[in-house]
């Protein structure tokens, strides 16, 4: 059984202020979820005053990056260690850090060796973008980038990770994926090359988002695909409504 888990990328969005204001009301509309895990990745600046407000409920906190060294001179970064023990998780390998901040598959391997060394549990992100999907290659990236992000890890060390496939053609497009395109990529493209290169088990342990333009009008068709354990959400995200709305149809389908 894999516990589903619903995360919001709230990208470059929201002052401090706004951050705190928005899990309020979020933390009151999802006061009676269970069984689905719930997490929010403000802007770095917010995530310790989203924390406190968010204590005591059953919302955790992410980052959406970090840096693979643990200090020094870097200025402007932000590492692992500085994040354990603040953040729940930390997305790593975003399609849109890969196109506007150069990052690779070899740097994101190391900010996934770093958050694992610091114990930080990973959401690992990849997906194909529209020439590579129009090109049949969908499978192609999405293994290459998944077997690249989590070479050198052994079985043991792979977990905690939580793997999103997001196709980039789908984000902020609102145009998504279908729920039966994803879950496909999804068993044959992400977790068969993970049991070949871990094993089966851990193919199967690992949690799976599919992330896209997903909205409270399209998510029970992908929480319905038995190889999908959630969403990473980003426009939706953003409205309290929205988001709680995507929360309750995935506690309700899985
Ligand atoms: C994202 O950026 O991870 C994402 C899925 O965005 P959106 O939901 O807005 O498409």
């Amino acid at each position: 059984m894999r516990t589903p888990i619903i995360a919001g990328n709230w990208k470059m969005n929201k002052n401090v202020n706004e951050a705190v204001d928005l899990v309020r009301e979020l933390r009151r509309l999802v006061l009676d979820v269970e069984k689905v895990e719930m997490v929010v990745c403000p802007p770095f600046v917010a995530l310790a005053p989203v924390a406190d407000a968010l204590a005591g409920t059953k919302i955790a906190v992410g980052a959406q990056n970090l840096y693979w060294e643990e200090k020094g001179a870097f200025t402007g970064e932000i590492s692992a260690h500085m994040l354990a023990g603040l953040c729940k998780y930390v997305i790593i390998g975003h399609s849109e850090r890969r196109q506007y901040f150069g990052e690779t598959d070899e740097t994101v391997n190391k900010k996934i060796k770093t958050a694992r060394a610091q114990s930080l549990p990973r959401i690992v992100c990849g997906g194909e973008n529209r020439a590579k999907y129009e090109g049949g290659e969908t499978g192609a990236v999405g293994s290459r980038q998944f077997k690249a992000g989590l070479e050198g890890l052994t079985a043991d060390q792979a977990p905690p990770s939580v793997i999103a496939y997001e196709p980039i053609w789908a984000i902020g497009t609102g145009k998504a994926a279908t729920g039966a395109g994803a879950n496909s990529v999804v068993a044959l493209n992400i977790r068969g090359p993970l049991a070949e290169m871990f094993d089966e088990q851990v193919a199967q342990a690992m949690r799976v988002q599919y992330g896209g333009s997903v909205t409270p009008a399209n998510i029970a068709e992908f929480m319905g695909m038995p190889d999908l354990d959630g969403a990473l959400v980003g426009g939706a995200s953003l409205k309290p409504a929205d988001f709680s709305e995507i929360i309750k149809a995935t506690a309700k389908v899985k």
